[in-house]
């Protein structure tokens, strides 16, 4: 079962993700949780590439293809051989994250960008997205509140969040049985039972 997290900066990805890979893990199952960009050690240089200060503007194209690339070794390297063994993974940010950043947040069209993507994954596509929608106005304080250091994203204007958020939301609307889209504002605690009940919907089916 392959599950990923999306949603904007400041969403609570990875405290639900937490939440879920405990849970699972209570009922026995194993559980990989990844992330990206990142998730292999290439794909750690690749996101230090790009998320670093210091490397100069890197341009959108540029951009887009080192989150491909470190894709394509997630993918390859450590989400198929977990899938392959029977695991559970849980990855926070997939394709939707370069198809709602680079595609509508940095005009590259989220087309071309999903295409990019799928040819560098083989095609390998999550059982459920869990999309956390997150106000803009809420991300902001929630960002600007929490560990963003390294997020050279974070002065950027509201307008590239809504953009960023509309994007999520219609690739959700385009596959609605393949998401599960929840109101990153409700509490931890609610979320984490929505979220865990749709899983065990999955796992029984
Ligand atoms: O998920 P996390 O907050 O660690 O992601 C780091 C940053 O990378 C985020 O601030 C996000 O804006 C950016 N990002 C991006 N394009 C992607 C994935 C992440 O610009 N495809």
């Amino acid at each position: 079962l392959f599950i990923a997290f999306e949603g904007g900066d400041g969403a609570g990805k990875s405290t639900q993700a937490a939440r879920l890979a405990g849970s699972l893990e209570s009922r026995g199952l194993t559980v990989l949780r990844t992330r990206e960009p990142g998730g292999t050690p290439i794909g750690e240089k690749l996101r230090s590439l790009v998320l670093d200060h210091g490397h100069g503007h890197i341009d959108a194209h540029t951009e887009a293809l080192i989150f491909a690339a470190s894709r394509a070794a997630h993918a390859s390297q450590v989400i198929r051989p977990a899938l392959a063994r029977g695991e559970v993974v849980l990855t926070d940010r997939y394709i939707d994250s370069s198809v709602a950043y680079q595609g509508a947040g940095r005009g590259l069209g989220t087309d071309a960008v999903r295409g990019v993507n799928e040819w560098a994954t083989s095609g390998l596509q999550p059982d459920l997205t869990v999309l956390l929608d997150v106000h803009p106005a809420e991300g902001r304080s929630r960002r600007t509140a929490g560990d963003a250091a390294e997020d050279r994203l974070e002065s950027e204007a509201d307008e590239f969040h809504a953009r960023i958020r509309q994007a999520f939301l219609d690739l959700a609307a385009a596959r609605p049985e393949s998401y599960l889209v929840l109101e990153a504002g409700q509490p931890v605690e609610e979320i984490a039972g929505l979220i865990l009940a749709r899983v065990e919907q999955l796992l029984s089916a």
